[in-house]
């Protein structure tokens, strides 16, 4: 459940920590994972929320590069800059951040990076769907925003737009491929206009809301809404001469929406809790993949997959690449091409809101109602009268 609390003010705890005045926030689809109860090591009053910016209030002692006044964006990812994985650019496997590394390295081995709002196992930060926030490593984990753009253009720089950007060039695409994704929710749009800036010839989404299938075409993808086909894959062959696609990216993650045998069976685990994942999506892209392929997965998984075609993987020669979002490594990128005006990622938001209309908001983006695409919060402004 998700509500409206008042709770202390953060302070600074570490001298390389910053305190945030949010002026925007947003709710992701990874927060839907967390609304629905599919990510563990929740807990009751956690603050949510890992996609803000907002402008420096204080700084620690050691904050060196960001100052208070300074406009910044803050990435969902806390990584420290300085241990092995951040030095090599995988800014969301850093092996520093996470105060609750057990937790992780039992369920994976190893710890992930700790990422703002998003369970405890992943660090227990209060995230950013607040009117402040803390932000620890802040010269890393802040980012300055130059003059003259405003909040809308630059807030998605904290998730979806590099997330649906390393889920593309997770394709490693030379120019003129033919690129399918599943799933048209804000990652999945920030994925199909990646595409094609990297170079796919052509694009098919696939979903089954209308607006979604949209705003998919206005980027000038083809659509197929997965509804009014009989065979997915079969409509997939048919559509690239028999071949397959050359890249097949899961921008659904672990709650794909199904029916059939497989999609009942993928939904009782999942109900008594035998399963975190329901990897619907995950089967399809695989199957339809052309042989030597990629498979690109940005939609979050948590736990073991079920009835996962690995044969086919195997004998096709798939390559597999997915993970939260190395963030650190794209978003000064990103924002030069939002200034170059390549992109305006404003295009996303259907719904601005009041941060106190959050509760109603997570229901009305989770259950696709009132065609929400993408929510945006002002932490500031009154509810408007109901
Ligand atoms: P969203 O819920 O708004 O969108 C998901 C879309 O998938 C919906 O439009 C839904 O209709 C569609 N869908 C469901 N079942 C489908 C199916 N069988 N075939 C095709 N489409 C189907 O969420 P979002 O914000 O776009 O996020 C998508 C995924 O990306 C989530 O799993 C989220 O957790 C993940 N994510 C990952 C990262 C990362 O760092 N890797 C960052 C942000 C979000
Ligand atoms: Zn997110």
């Amino acid at each position: 459940m998700v509500g409206i609390e008042r709770v202390p003010d953060p302070t600074i705890l570490n001298p390389r920590d910053a305190i945030v005045r949010i002026t925007r926030t947003a709710i992701c689809g990874s927060d839907l994972h967390l609304y629905d109860g599919y990510i563990p090591t929740m807990e009751p009053g956690d603050i949510l929320g890992h996609e803000f910016m907002g402008e420096v209030v204080e700084t620690g002692s050691e904050v060196r590069k960001i100052k208070k006044g300074d406009r910044v964006i803050v990435p969902f990812t806390i990584s420290c800059g300085e241990c092995f994985f951040c030095k090599n650019q995988l800014w969301s496997a850093c092996d520093n951040t996470n105060p609750n590394a057990w937790m992780c390295e039992k369920m994976y081995g190893f710890t992930a990076a700790a990422l703002f709002g998003y369970s405890h196992m992943l660090g227990g930060y209060a995230g950013g769907q607040a009117q402040f926030a803390r932000v620890p490593f802040a010269d890393v984990g802040c980012l300055q925003i130059p003059e003259g753009l405003e909040d809308e253009k630059v807030l998605f720089l904290t998730d979806i737009f590099p997330t649906g950007y390393m889920a593309a060039e997770n394709c490693d695409l030379k120019g003129g491929e033919v690129v399918a994704i599943w799933g048209c929710g804000p990652v999945g749009q920030f994925t199909i206009r990646s595409a094609f800036m990297l170079g796919a010839e052509r694009v098919i989404a696939i979903d089954r809301f209308r607006e979604r299938l949209k705003m998919a075409r206005a980027a000038g993808a083809e659509v197929i809404n997965y509804e009014e086909v009989d065979d997915l894959i079969e409509e997939l062959k048919w559509v690239t001469g028999g071949r397959g696609p050359d890249a097949c990216i899961d921008a659904v993650g672990m709650e794909a929406h199904g029916t059939g045998l497989m999609a009942a069976y993928d939904y009782s685990k999942q109900r008594i809790r035998a399963a975190f994942d329901r990897p619907l999506v995950l089967r399809e892209a695989i199957q339809a993949c052309r042989k030597g392929g990629v498979v690109s997965i940005p939609g979050v998984y948590g736990g073991m997959l079920d009835k996962l075609p690995f044969g086919a993987s195997f004998n096709k020669g798939l390559v597999l690449k997915m993970g939260q979002t190395h963030m650190q490594r794209y978003t000064e990128p990103l924002l030069r091409r939002i200034q170059n005006g390549e992109i305006d990622p404003s295009f996303v938001i259907t719904h601005r809101l009041a941060l106190d209309e959050a509760p109603a908001a997570y229901k009305t983006f989770r259950d696709k109602q009132d065609e929400c695409i993408k929510v945006v919060l002002d932490p500031w402004a009154e509810p408007a009268a109901a």
